[in-house]
This record gives C-alpha cells, structure tokens and sequence, in this order.
C-alpha cells in the first residue's frame, strides 16, 4: 500500500480563503477589522520569523495585525500592562504572546492574564477548562488543525482507536479531548509508555506529538491507520550544507507503506496552525462584537 499523502499546505490554504470572506462580511457587520495582536518579547529568531509570517498572514486574510516587538529586558510589569491594555482595546479581538518567553518572565502568569475572550492560542486554563467539560472557548490551533484534517480525511472518528504519543498541555492533552469528544477512543501514550509499540499498534488513528526525529516506524503501525505527524525536527546538517533536513517523528517514507494517509514533515500540520489562528481570531471577532460565528469553519 502507499499512502495518501494529506496536503495541510492546501487544507491550510483553503482555510485561510474562507477566513478571509467572512472578515470581509465582519467588517462590513462590525465597521472594523477583525484585529489580531502578536506580542513578541526578545530576539529569538525563530520567534521573529514566526511573528513575522502571522502578521502577513493576518493582512492577507483581511484583518488588522498589531505586531508589539519588546526587548528581551522587558519586566513582567510592563508586559502585563500591555495585555492589559490590549484585553481594553476594542480594535483587538486575539491576542497572542509567542513563546518561549525569556526566563524572567513567568510564562504561565502572562498567559493568565490574557483575557479567556481573546485567548487565540487556546492556552488560557479557562479555555482548557472549556474544552474539558465541552464549553465552547478557543481550543490550541495546533491539535484543532490535527482534528481539522482527520475528519476531513475520515469523516466520523466514532469507535475508532486513537493514539496520541505525547501529553503536552498545548498539543499532546487538547488531542486527546477533541478525539474523545469526537466519540474515538483514545489513549495517550508518553514517556514512561510500556511498549509503545504495541500501543501505536492498536491505532487506527496515531497522532505523534513528541519531538524525536522519525521515532515512530512502520513496523509499529497497523495496516490502514491515519498519520498525524506534528512533530517538526531538525536533522544534524549534512556535510557542505547549512541548514539539516526538517523531519517529523514519523519515518515517512516507510510509514507510508502501511499507512492509508499521512501527513508530511513539512506542509503537513505546520501550514494548519496558523490558519487556525486566524480562524479562532474571526471567531473571537464575532463574539467579542455580540453576533453569531459562521458556521463550518
Ligand atoms: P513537549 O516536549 O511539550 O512534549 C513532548 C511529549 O512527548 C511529552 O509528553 C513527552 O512525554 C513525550 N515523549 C518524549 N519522548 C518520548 C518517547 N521516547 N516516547 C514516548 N513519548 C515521548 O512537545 P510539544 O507537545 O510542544 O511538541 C511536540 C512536537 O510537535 C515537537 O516536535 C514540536 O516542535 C512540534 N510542534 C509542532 C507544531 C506545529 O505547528 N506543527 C506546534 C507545536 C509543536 P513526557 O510527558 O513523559 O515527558
């Protein structure tokens, strides 16, 4: 078998179109933008490119991008005031403060004190709260994107066995939710997993949230299963180049054997992420101005 290879790049592209339509028809219901605020503290680099690549994305799907660059010295102090100031400004419906942090700042007193309403990332423990006793708030754009192409590809995830190789509370623990409130059935497997194999072995539906290079290989996968890989990791660069290959924490190409689908590192889970964030910021906008979120986003 070969698998379908589940282009996020064109899922996430799509997205980011429909996104797109209905800020227009926000705008023209609200007499404003939907406005998005990144928050960057400090030079890391990939964090600049990050920030960078979210505002474009925000213009280009008709919204209003607030980028505040700060220095790395910035005091928790004022940090917090400019979410603060940010919650009270009514042109911002999301806010977003990219991590990491640098380590004097306490990065979960600054996601507290985000307001829930504008908490875009999801983050936020009233949206986790939210999302575990099935409230609607904002759910993390990474899993909701995993969920986004798993049902697209599947369709009804009910009675399904569903691994999910990782706990984090951004990707690993928000996974397992959506595939539980989606009538899955579903374990999480982590660290201290006894076997892993044969755990991954009982999926139809894996999702490898880990951060190992190609950690998970064909011979731990069951005929037909579905592959969500959102692990994204650098290889060791190979001599006279600069940078090493990205991979994911599934070795593709021979997963790819046994699998039905799988997503690939890159332009798999990555390109979904940020959809999502304008997806979850337009939602924002319509509820932070009183009306109704379209329907099927
Ligand atoms: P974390 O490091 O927070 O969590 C990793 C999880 O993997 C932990 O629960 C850990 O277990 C588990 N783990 C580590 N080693 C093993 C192992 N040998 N066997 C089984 N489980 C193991 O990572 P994140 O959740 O933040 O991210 C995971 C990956 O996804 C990373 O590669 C990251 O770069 C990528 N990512 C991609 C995004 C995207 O947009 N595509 C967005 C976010 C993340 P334990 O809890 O026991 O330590």
């Amino acid at each position: 078998m070969s698998a379908t290879r589940i282009d996020g790049k064109a899922f996430a592209a799509r997205l980011r179109e429909r996104v797109g339509e209905h800020a227009l028809e926000f705008a023209s219901l609200a007499g404003r933008k939907p406005g998005l605020a990144v928050v960057l503290v400090g030079e890391d680099p990939a964090s600049q490119v990050y920030v960078g690549s979210k505002g474009k994305a925000t213009v280009a799907a008709n919204m209003e991008s607030f980028e505040h660059r700060l220095p790395a010295e910035t005091s928790e102090a004022d940090l917090l005031a400019l979410v603060e100031r940010l919650n009270n400004d009514q042109a911002v419906d999301g806010i977003l403060v990219q991590l990491p942090l640098p380590v004097h700042l306490d990065e979960q007193s600054i996601i507290a004190s985000i307001s829930p309403d504008k908490d875009v990332d999801g983050f936020h423990v009233i949206n986790a709260g939210r999302l575990s006793v099935g409230q609607s708030g904002f759910v993390p754009c990474t899993p909701l994107g995993c969920m986004m192409l798993l049902t697209d590809r599947l369709g009804d995830l009910s009675g399904l066995e569903a691994v999910v190789i990782g706990r984090s509370n951004i990707v690993g623990k928000p996974m397992a939710q959506l595939l539980v409130d989606a009538n899955a059935t579903v374990t999480i497997a982590h660290s201290r997993t006894k076997d892993l194999p044969a755990v991954v072995k009982r999926a139809d539906i894996v999702v490898a949230a880990v951060g190992r290079p190609e950690m998970i290989r064909k011979a731990w996968l069951k005929d037909g299963a579905t592959v969500i890989d959102v692990g994204i990791n650098r290889l060791p660069p190979e001599p006279g180049k600069e940078k090493g290959k990205l991979v994911g924490d599934v070795a593709f190409e021979e997963a790819s054997e046994v699998a039905s689908a799988i997503t690939p590192v890159p332009g798999g889970v990555g390109p979904m992420t940020i959809a999502v964030l304008l997806r979850n910021t337009l939602v924002a906008a319509y509820r932070n101005a009183g009306f109704d979120a379209p329907e099927g986003l």
